[in-house]
């Protein structure tokens, strides 16, 4: 078997063409989508990071605004920013760029989002209103892995998933949404013994653990789903450095019916959910 390549940067140019018809529309209506980012310091991959969403916004015609902190900021003066954004009525989606400087409470931070503008669904709230089935913004990485799932066309009723890596931020939320969609799910975590037993078992495997080449052809059952979350850093033999993520890709392409590749699977879907996050967030904000 050779499986059919999941491929993120497509799918993604789709969801972005979708929102571009909405954010004319919600401008139209006087309500210009915006996202508030938050980023502490100027240097490193967070900096990256949010530059490059700075286009990706304005390519979309949302309005970006990055509210850059300086190294040394500490809690009170990122909670007193997060707090200024959600009393702001013109805000309706903010984010807060990770990592944040050692010692700073990450978690308290991202619990100050006010839940309906949390895009990136990191306020415990949000995945609260997951496990409810309530209507909620949803964990960017968790949405685009469903998206791709989706995008294969198996009806998820009936299938074994197994998932990869239990996070707060991937897997526990993918965990919750496959179960939502009637999935019999297993989730897995470093202490797991004898991951490859489960892994063989999924219909649709899912691995976000962090680990290059966790997930070999022997762990996976022919014409599985298989979804790569994992980002890694390698160096090859040369001295040269690539990305990669958990999959061992070609031989597990040998065996699966569909696989994500890294770099170009869930990394360029999840920018596309958040642009997706902001979108809804200006949707709901005009209702009211
Ligand atoms: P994390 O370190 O918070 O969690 C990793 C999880 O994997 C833990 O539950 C751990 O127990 C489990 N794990 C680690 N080694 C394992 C093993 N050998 N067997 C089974 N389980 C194992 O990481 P995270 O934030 O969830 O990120 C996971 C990976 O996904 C990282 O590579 C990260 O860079 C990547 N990531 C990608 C995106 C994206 O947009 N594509 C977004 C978020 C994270």
């Amino acid at each position: 078997m050779t499986a059919r390549i999941i491929d993120g940067r497509a799918l993604a140019k789709n969801v972005k063409a979708t929102l571009a018809s909405r954010i004319e529309r919600l401008r139209a209506c006087d309500t210009p989508v915006r996202l508030d980012a938050i980023l502490v310091g100027s240097d490193g991959s967070a900096a990256i990071y949010a530059r490059n969403q700075g286009t990706a916004c304005r390519e979309l015609g949302i309005e970006h605004v990055l509210h850059q902190l300086p190294d040394d900021a500490r809690d009170d003066e990122i909670a007193g920013r997060v707090m200024l954004l959600n009393a702001e009525p013109l805000v309706h989606a903010v984010m807060v760029h990770l990592p944040l400087p050692s010692g700073v409470d990450t978690e308290r931070i991202q619990s100050m989002i006010d839940p309906v503008k949390d895009v990136e669904g990191v306020n415990p709230a949000n995945i609260g209103n997951i496990v409810y089935g309530r209507r909620s913004l949803v964990p960017c990485t968790a949405l685009a892995v469903m998206e791709m799932i989706e995008s294969t066309g198996i009806d998820l009723p009936g299938t074994q998933c197994v998932c990869v890596g239990a996070s707060n931020i991937v897997g526990k939320p993918v965990v919750v949404l496959l179960m939502r969609d009637q999935a019999t799910v297993i989730s897995t975590n470093k202490y797991t013994p004898q991951l490859g037993s489960l892994t063989r078992t999924a219909d649709v495997l899912i691995s976000a653990a962090g680990t290059p080449g966790l997930i070999t052809a022997d762990m996976v059952k022919p014409g599985a789903v298989v979804i790569d979350v994992g980002i890694s850093r390698v160096e090859a033999p040369d001295g040269t450095r690539r990305t990669v993520g958990d999959v061992a890709f070609d031989e597990v392409a040998a065996v699966a019916s569909a696989v994500s590749p890294v770099p170009g699977g869930v990394g360029p879907m999840t920018v596309a959910m958040l642009l997706r996050n902001t979108v809804e967030s200006a949707s709901r904000r005009r209702q009211k």
